[in-house]
């Protein structure tokens, strides 16, 4: 069973016909279910979420004012139409989520007002600053000490997995991007968050955005990570967080043979 489950339309209408463009790629690289969701940016009623972020630097400020966010019933519209179609592979329906600890009783508001099949919960900023930007370095990595980074990051993830909002975590070592790499090791971490990925029955992703889309030379989550994982019995969801429809199922099958 080949599944992708970490699809965006970000960089399309909310349409069936760019739906159809992703299932056919689906069907293209021959997988069995689709997951295709968007970020919560997207959404007008998320937007109160990113206002810490457009305060605390003009780059984010920037960034987030091109953006023309739209209300969450036109996806939910969409959703509908798309359920009562045949489709020729299975597709479930949710969102990745821009996680923040302060945003807990907005979001808990929010995403009870529809159902969804699957809610990925992922961390995109540490403290209001965005560590995935290509102005990430001036604001935040060669600003803040590494080490205080990577701890940090983890201890919001902890708090991310316990609030039950999700059932996925998205891209777990993404920190990794940019080659910032911490001077301690991880494997303490990594467990204390796998005891929690079990005991909060959440999927743990291998995301393979990290290699095509960031030039990482891992393939996904790095092979220490994965291996405390999977002695803690978590759940692990093969991804490819593609945005465009021809990034469908990108190393999905190499992955999956991991
Ligand atoms: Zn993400
Ligand atoms: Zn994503």
């Amino acid at each position: 069973m080949l599944i992708d489950g970490h699809i965006h339309l970000e960089n399309g209408p909310l349409s069936e016909e760019y739906v159809m463009r992703f299932v056919d790629a689906g069907v293209k690289m021959g997988l069995d279910e689709l997951h295709i969701l968007d970020h919560t940016h997207r959404f007008i009623e998320f937007s109160p979420m990113y206002e810490g972020l457009k305060k605390a630097s003009s780059y984010q400020k920037e960034w987030f004012d091109k953006k023309h966010p739209e209300p969450l019933a036109n996806y939910h519209r969409l959703i509908e139409k798309m359920k009562q179609k045949e489709l020729p592979l299975r597709v479930k329906w949710g969102l990745e989520v821009c996680y923040a600890p302060e945003s807990k009783p907005l979001l808990k508001k929010v995403l009870n007002a529809y159902p969804y099949d699957f809610l990925i919960g992922s961390i995109h900023s540490i403290d209001n600053l965005l560590y995935d930007m290509p102005f990430s370095k001036v604001i935040l990595w060669d600003v803040y000490d590494t080490d205080a980074l990577y701890r940090r990051y983890y201890e919001i993830m902890e708090d991310m997995i316990a609030s039950d909002l999700f059932t996925q975590i998205g891209h777990p070592d993404q920190l990794k991007l940019f080659g910032y790499e911490p001077s301690y090791d991880l494997s303490a971490t990594y467990e204390r968050i796998a005891r929690a990925a079990f005991d909060h029955n959440v999927y743990m992703e291998n995301n393979t955005g990290i290699h095509y889309r960031y030039h990482h030379s891992d393939m996904g989550t790095n092979s220490q990570f994965l291996a405390i994982l999977k002695q803690y019995k978590v759940k692990i969801m093969t991804a490819s967080d593609a945005h465009v429809p021809e990034h469908v199922g990108k190393f999905i099958r190499e992955i999956a043979q991991l």
